[in-house]
C-alpha cells in the first residue's frame, strides 16, 4: 500500500523505487509527468489520491504536496458526494470511459467543465483510478460564444434582409444563409445552389455582369458592387445588390469567395418613383410661367429659381442664385416682406403645420433696372437638416394692374364724359329753343330800326335791345359749341398761319403786363378745322391766362408735330392712335389745384367772381376740341402756371382750293317769290317780313304738308323754297326733294337753330347747299337767297 506522501513517481529518487527500476517506467514518469492533460491516480479502495501530475496542479489549483495522502472530496474538487459516487460507479460499472464532461471545482471553489477519462487499474494487487481531466471551459465557452453569434448573425440578416454566400474556390458549391435562401425564394431543403444553379436563377441580360463580378472575387480584385435582378421561383423578378470579395489564409493562400446579398426592390422602386415624381415636378417648375424658388432662410440664397425669372426679371436663374435674396426685391418691399418674416417665422417653428403667408404683392428690379410687380404666394418647410426653407410662387401682375388702373381711369373718365355728354345735350337744347327765340328778337328789333320814322328815343331802346339780344347770340353760340353743335364750316388749316393771324388780336386781349411768346414749329402738318373755332380756343385760354396772370407774366403758345401712340390713352376714351398737331398755350399765372382741374371744363363752372366769368370759356374750347376728333390736355399746380395741350388730327386728305363763297354781290334786280316754310309761327312771321323788306314776295306755310298743298294749288311759279328743317311730320330735305321732282328749277335754302351733327346726318349741310343759320339778320338772309338765285 503506498503511504508515501511523495506519490509514486518520487521524481527525486526514482531509483529506489521498484517500479521504477526500469528506463521503460522511467519514461512513462516523465510522459506522466509533462502530459499537457490533468493525471490524476486515485486509491480505489481509500479513495486517497496516489499522485498527480504538473497539469492537475494547474488545472486544481492544488499542490502535489497537498493533493497526495486525500481524498478529492476532502479537496472539495467535486460538487457534491453524490456526482462523485456517479463517477466512481460508473467506473466499477464499466471499468473505463472516455470524454466525459464533468462539472469540477478548483482548489479555490472555482467550477468549470472537464473533460474527463478514466481506468481502474490493478498495479500488485492493489487498485487504482488513473484519470485525465482536460479543462474545456474555453472552449465551451468559445462554443457557446459562436454559437451565439451564429444566431446573432442569422438574426441580423433576417432583421436585415441580408443574406450571405460563400464558396470553397474550386468548388461547385455555394454555401447560401437563410436569408439568402429567403432572398432567392428558394427552399434549403430542396435547393442546394451551385454555381450553374445560381447563374441560371439571374435574369439573362444581367448574367455577364455577375460573371465578371465572380471572375474578380476569384482573381482577389476589389469587384465592388454589383445590382442584378433575379427570378424567383415564383416569377417575380426582384433587383439585389450585392458585395463580394476573395478570404485568404495567413500564407496568402486563397481561400474562398464570400460576399452578402441584399434584396433592392423596393428602395429601387422607391427611388424611381421619387425620380419620376422629381422629374414631373422639375418639369412643371421649369416651364411654369410663374417663377418658382426655393429660398435658403439662413443663406439669404435662392436654392432654386425656375427658369421663367428670365422672362421677369431679365436675370438668369443662376445669377439670382449667386446674388443675396435682398437684390430681388426693392428696398420697400424688402422691409415689408422681412417685417412679415420677423412675425411669422417664429410661429412656423413653433408649430411647422400653421399655413405659410398667403399671399403679399411685392417690386422686384429687373436687370435693365425697369420694375415688375409680382403676387407671391409662398409655404414654410423644414428641411432635412431642420432649416426653414421658403418655397414661392412668384406671379407677374405689372399688366394686371396695369390694367385695373387703366379700368378705373377709363371708367372715370367715361364719367366724365357721360356727364359733359348729358350737359351737352341740356345745353343744346335750350341753345335752339332760345336761338328761335332770339331769331325773332333780332329779327323784329332790326325792322323795327329800319323803320324811318322811329321815334329816335325808341330807336335807342331798339338798339339796346338789339345789343342785348347781340351778346345773347354770342352766348347761345358759346353753348352750342360746348355742345359740339356749332354748325361749322371747316377747311384745311395751317395751325400757324391761323395762329399767326390771330396774334395781334391776342395781344390786345392779354394787355401789356403779359409777354407773348409764339414759337411755331417747322413743317407742321395741317389739320381740318373750321379756322374760327381757332380764333375761339385762342381767344378763350388767353382771356383765362390773363386772368389767372396777376401782375407781369408769360403766355407761350406753341405748336408740333406729334405721333400719338397707344401710351396716350389717357388723353380720353376712344382716343385714336396717330399723328398729331399739338398746340400748346401755357401761362405763368396761379395754377389750379386738383378740385378745380376736375371741374374746369363743366359749362358755367367758374372760381370767378358774378360778372367776370360766365364758366364758359373751356366749356366752348372743349366742345371745339372734340368736336373736331382731337383731344384735350392740362397740367397745372398751384402757383406753378398752367399749360393746355390740344391735339388736332392730321389732316391727310387732298386739298381742295377755298371757294369764295361768302363774296356779296349787289342784289339781283328782279324780285322773285319765296316760300317759307317753319313750323314756328313767331320765325315765319318774322321770315316773311325780312323778305317783304328786301323786295321778295314771300308765301308762308307752317308744315311742310302745308307747304306741298300750297304748290300744288298756287298758280303762278316760286322761285326759292326757304325751309327749316327739322319739322314735325316731314323735315325740310324731304319737302325739298318732293317739291323739285315737279319743279325742277326751284332752288332751295335751308334754315335751322339747330346743330350741325343733326343737320350732317340729315345730309342738309354739305357742298352746293344753301344753309341759313338761325338766328340770322336780313343781311344773311338776302346774301344766301342772292347766292341761291345765281346757282
Ligand atoms: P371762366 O373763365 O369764365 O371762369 P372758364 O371755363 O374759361 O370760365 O374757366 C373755368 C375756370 O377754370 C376758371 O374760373 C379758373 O378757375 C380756371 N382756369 C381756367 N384757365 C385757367 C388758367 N390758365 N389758370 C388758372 N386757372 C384757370
Ligand atoms: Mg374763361
Amino acid at each position: 500500500m503506498y503511504s508515501d506522501k511523495d506519490g509514486i513517481f518520487d521524481h527525486q529518487n526514482a531509483n529506489d523505487n521498484p517500479v521504477r527500476s526500469s528506463s521503460a517506467s522511467a519514461m512513462y514518469a516523465k510522459a506522466f509527468a509533462i502530459n499537457p492533460a490533468a493525471i490524476g491516480i486515485v486509491c480505489l479502495d481509500n479513495g486517497l489520491i496516489v499522485d498527480v501530475n504538473e497539469t492537475w496542479q494547474e488545472t486544481f489549483q492544488c499542490s502535489r504536496a497537498g493533493a497526495i495522502g486525500r481524498s478529492a472530496l476532502e479537496l472539495q474538487l467535486w460538487p457534491s458526494s453524490e456526482i462523485r459516487g456517479q463517477y466512481l460507479e460508473e467506473l466499477h460499472r464499466i471499468g473505463s470511459f472516455r470524454n466525459r464532461e464533468y462539472t469540477v471545482l478548483r482548489k479555490s471553489g472555482e467550477s468549470f467543465t472537464a473533460l474527463c477519462s478514466a481506468e481502474l487499474m490493478e498495479l500488485q494487487g492493489e487498485k487504482f483510478i488513473v484519470s485525465t481531466w482536460l479543462d474545456i471551459s474555453d472552449r465551451k465557452r468559445t462554443e457557446e460564444y459562436l454559437k451565439r453569434n451564429e444566431s446573432l448573425l442569422s438574426e441580423s440578416q433576417r432583421i436585415g434582409h441580408i443574406g450571405s454566400w460563400s464558396r470553397e474556390i474550386g468548388a461547385k458549391d455555394i454555401q447560401w444563409s437563410d436569408e439568402t435562401y429567403r432572398i432567392y425564394g428558394q427552399d434549403p431543403a430542396t435547393f442546394h445552389p451551385t454555381l450553374a444553379l445560381f447563374v441560371a436563377l439571374i435574369v439573362p441580360e444581367d448574367r455577364a455582369l455577375m460573371k465578371d463580378f465572380i471572375r474578380a472575387c476569384e482573381k482577389g480584385e476589389n469587384p465592388g458592387e454589383i445590382e442584378f435582378r433575379i427570378m424567383r421561383p415564383d416569377g417575380t423578378v426582384r433587383i439585389l445588390y450585392g458585395r463580394g470579395g476573395l478570404e485568404v489564409a495567413c500564407d496568402g493562400k486563397p481561400l474562398r469567395i464570400l460576399g452578402m446579398v441584399q434584396d433592392i426592390s423596393e428602395r429601387k422602386q422607391a427611388e424611381r418613383a421619387a425620380r419620376e415624381s422629381e422629374s414631373r415636378y422639375r418639369l412643371i417648375a421649369e416651364n411654369a410661367a410663374d417663377v418658382i424658388w426655393v429660398l435658403d432662410l439662413e443663406t439669404q440664397r435662392f436654392k432654386y429659381v425656375s427658369p421663367s425669372v428670365a422672362k421677369l426679371r431679365g436675370y438668369s436663374p443662376e445669377e439670382v442664385m449667386a446674388q443675396p435674396v435682398d437684390m430681388a426685391l426693392t428696398p420697400e418691399s424688402l422691409k415689408r416682406v422681412q417685417e412679415l418674416l420677423a412675425l411669422w417665422i417664429p410661429q412656423f417653428i413653433a408649430d411647422p403645420s400653421i399655413p405659410g403667408f398667403a399671399t403679399t404683392e411685392v417690386d422686384q428690379p429687373c436687370k435693365d433696372g425697369s420694375i415688375v410687380c409680382t403676387e407671391v404666394t409662398t409655404n414654410a418647410v423644414m428641411s432635412e437638416r431642420g432649416q426653414v426653407e421658403i418655397i414661392g410662387v412668384s406671379r407677374d401682375i405689372t399688366e394686371r394692374k396695369r390694367a385695373n388702373e387703366e379700368r378705373a381711369r377709363l371708367s372715370a373718365q367715361l364719367q366724365q364724359a357721360q356727364k359733359m355728354e348729358s350737359v351737352g345735350r341740356l345745353a343744346g337744347g335750350v341753345a335752339h329753343d332760345f336761338n328761335n327765340m332770339l331769331s325773332v328778337i333780332l329779327g323784329n328789333v332790326e325792322i323795327a330800326l329800319a323803320q324811318t320814322n322811329t321815334e329816335p328815343s325808341l330807336s335807342i331802346c331798339l338798339e339796346e335791345i338789339q345789343k342785348a339780344g347781340r351778346r345773347s347770340a354770342n352766348l347761345t353760340r358759346q353753348l352750342l359749341a360746348f355742345a359740339r353743335k356749332q354748325a361749322i364750316t371747316p377747311s384745311i388749316v395751317d395751325l400757324n398761319e391761323a395762329v399767326s393771324g390771330f396774334t395781334k388780336m391776342l395781344r390786345r386781349l392779354i394787355g401789356e403786363n403779359i409777354v407773348m411768346e409764339w414759337k411755331p414749329s417747322q413743317d407742321l402738318w395741317l389739320v381740318e378745322i373750321d379756322p374760327s373755332q381757332i380764333d375761339q380756343i385762342l381767344a378763350n385760354l388767353a382771356v383765362n391766362a390773363r386772368d389767372a396772370i396777376a401782375g407781369i407774366g408769360t403766355l407761350t403758345i406753341e405748336t408740333a408735330n406729334i405721333e400719338l401712340d397707344d401710351k396716350h390713352q389717357a388723353l380720353g376714351s376712344g382716343f385714336v392712335p396717330g399723328d398729331y398737331v399739338q398746340l400748346s398755350i401755357s401761362d405763368t399765372g396761379s395754377g389750379m389745384d386738383n378740385e378745380t382741374l376736375k371741374h374746369i371744363f363743366e359749362p358755367f363752372f367758374t372760381t370767378k367772381e358774378i360778372g367776370k366769368g360766365t364758366g364758359l370759356g373751356l366749356a366752348t374750347v372743349y366742345g371745339i376740341v372734340k368736336q373736331n376728333n382731337g383731344y384735350i390736355d392740362v397740367c397745372s399746380q398751384p402757383g406753378n402756371g398752367t399749360q393746355f395741350e390740344i391735339y388736332l388730327p392730321r389732316f391727310v386728305g387732298m386739298i381742295h382750293p377755298v371757294s369764295e363763297e361768302n363774296i356779296l354781290e349787289p342784289p339781283l334786280d328782279n324780285p322773285a317769290k319765296v316760300l317759307v316754310v317753319e313750323d314756328e309761327p313767331t320765325v315765319l312771321t318774322l321770315a316773311t317780313t325780312m323778305l317783304e323788306k328786301l323786295g321778295y314776295t314771300a308765301l308762308s306755310a307752317t308744315s311742310a304738308q302745308d307747304a306741298i298743298s300750297l304748290l300744288a294749288h298756287y298758280p303762278g311759279n316760286i322761285d326759292i323754297l326757304l325751309t327749316d328743317v327739322i319739322m314735325p311730320g316731314m323735315n325740310g330735305r324731304e319737302l325739298a326733294r318732293r317739291l323739285l321732282s315737279d319743279h325742277p328749277n326751284l332752288k332751295c335754302v335751308f334754315m335751322s337753330g339747330w346743330t350741325a351733327d343733326i343737320l350732317e346726318s340729315e345730309g342738309v349741310i354739305g357742298p352746293g347747299i344753301h344753309f341759313l343759320q338761325k338766328p340770322f339778320t336780313s343781311d344773311q338772309l338776302s346774301s344766301v337767297l342772292q347766292n341761291a338765285r345765281r346757282d
